[in-house]
């Protein structure tokens, strides 16, 4: 029952208050957990889920109470393809204690207790039967009283269900049959008529692709931001979208989601895994692509192509031995360009604003807000150095962009040279009681889904294309766009043509 203190808690604050909601709650629960665990209690089989389910609720309670995290789907599979720094940033003192105090501890007397067997089954069942039927009764009695209150807070708050625990125990055997013991899809090939429309110029083109982290779109001075979050890019002409929403609230979702060409609403992640994404069609159309990997790898993205993961300790400046600053990923691209020739793209993952330790995204020097949150409990930072510290890793961003250009300006010579830089989903800070991602789309608060989006091209870059750029300016400031746009503007930006390609979807072609 302590588990449930978040869903309690919340029930009780829709039901504006009514004190008998109070002790409602928990006794509908208890309940159902009766029916549910008189059911499975079978020696041996009894102890071993309940201590699963002990500890991974200990875990999961902590996340709703501290950050209101829900451990639904999405936020299984995100748990699970997060590598070892990842989970890592979220150990606390207080993460820690929650573990022990409400994990370990019970699981150790639980193991201490003899369940004590009736001689006879038949005494047994009796027991059981018995439990069971005041369990019903109890719950019909509540819902015979109840119902009206039950029904229109869940029917107005669907989310509630994510919040009982241990539900998250059921969406990891739903994540590990989805992922493990499910047959593949036949893998189909998208774009395979794809090629490259020669430049005026006859030079190749050169783009890199910034994947950023957890950016949102509300901080950035691009979007109205009150405070300088681009101080090193706003004199280099980035285009700069008001209107993008993420396809997800999490890596694991929005990554595999935003370069494929299935629409949010249509995504599945089983199809995005068997079947070719932007970057495949790119490569159809004879382009050299290299995914570089500083955040928590490609999510199946980069399955087709060349792929570089930074070691943890790939700089001394740059790299702690447990993540590295994003300029890493700058560091070998030159070598690469120079050992290439012809189209070629870069794919570049930050690891961008990812929390809660986001104090280790950005080197001291560019630290211009403060006093700054530099622990990754964040609940015990005030909102004010939450923000300072989030807001410099943005600026460390609008560094490591402007680098790029920079970069990229070296090589135009040679090449047409192209940036597109877009996040996979924002952030919570603190508002509505909500810190960090991950919400349920539906529910999900702008601040997680509200990304931003920048495309730096020259003018010359837009006249080889064909793209008239004047136009694209004023589709970003005013048009909604999302990243059900990205798989077709990619395409449309390199200067591709395919049957894949939707024109409706491709910024640099829909008719403003
Ligand atoms: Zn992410």
């Amino acid at each position: 029952m302590v588990f449930n203190y978040p869903i309690n808690e919340k029930i009780y604050e829709l039901s504006q208050g009514q004190s008998i909601f109070l002790f409602m709650t928990p006794a509908l629960l208890t309940c159902v957990f009766i029916i549910i665990f008189s059911l499975i209690a079978f020696p041996y089989l009894f102890k071993s889920i309940v201590v699963i389910l002990t500890i991974t609720s200990a875990m999961a309670f902590y996340a709703a109470l501290q950050y209101n995290t829900m451990f639904d789907y999405a936020m299984i599979e995100n748990v699970f393809e997060s590598n070892v720094d990842e989970a890592s940033s979220y150990l606390s003192s207080a993460s820690i204690f929650y573990l022990i105090a409400f994990g370990i501890v019970p699981v150790l007397l639980l193991l201490k207790v003899k369940i004590v067997r009736n001689v006879s089954w038949s005494k047994e069942i009796f027991h059981r039967a018995a439990l069971i039927s005041v369990a019903i009764v109890g719950m019909l009695l509540i819902s015979v009283f109840y119902f009206k209150d039950y029904a229109s807070i869940g029917r107005n708050n669907s989310y509630l269900n994510k919040m009982i625990n241990p539900a998250d125990a059921f969406n990891t055997v739903k994540y590990i049959n989805n992922t493990y013991l499910t047959e593949p899809l036949e893998y189909i090939t998208i774009g395979e008529d794809a090629q490259i429309i020669p430049a005026k110029n006859g030079k190749p083109t050169l783009m890199v692709v910034l994947v950023g982290e957890t950016a949102r779109a509300q901080n950035s001075a691009y979007n109205g931001y009150s405070r300088e979050t681009n101080p090193y890019t706003k004199d280099l002409g980035l285009i700069a979208f008001q209107n993008v929403s993420s396809c997800g609230t999490a890596t694991a979702h929005s990554l595999p989601c935003m370069f494929s060409n299935m629409p949010r609403t249509n995504y599945n992640k089983e199809r995005a895994n068997n079947q070719d994404d932007v970057l495949d069609v790119l490569t159809h159309a004879g382009v050299k692509s290299v995914w570089v990997d500083n955040d928590g790898g490609d999510k199946a993205v980069a399955k087709n192509i060349e792929k570089e993961m930074i070691a943890d300790n790939a700089d001394a400046k740059l790299c702690n031995g447990s993540s590295c600053y994003d300029e890493i990923l700058l560091k070998g691209l030159d070598q690469r360009i120079q050992n290439s020739k012809g189209d070629q793209l870069y794919a570049l993952h930050m690891i961008g604003s990812h929390g809660p330790t986001y104090w280790k995204r950005y080197p001291d020097n560019i630290a211009v807000f403060s006093p700054a949150c530099n622990r990754s409990d964040i609940e015990n930072c005030s909102d004010e150095e939450i923000t300072n510290v989030y807001d410099n890793t943005l600026v460390y961003t609008d560094y490591v962009i402007a680098q790029t250009i920079e970069k990229l300006k070296t090589y135009s010579d040679k090449y047409n040279v192209v940036m597109l830089y877009i996040s996979d989903h924002g952030e919570s800070l603190g508002e509505n009681g909500l810190y960090l991602h991950g919400a349920p789309y539906m529910i999900a608060p702008k601040e997680q889904t509200h990304v931003p989006w920048y495309i730096w091209m020259s003018d010359d870059y837009a006249n080889q294309k064909g793209i008239d750029k004047k136009s694209v300016i004023e589709k970003a400031a005013t048009g909604q766009y999302s990243h059900d746009n990205l798989f077709h503007t990619m395409l449309g930006l390199y200067g591709v043509k395919t049957d894949a390609k939707d024109n409706a979807l491709d910024i640099m072609a829909i008719q403003s």
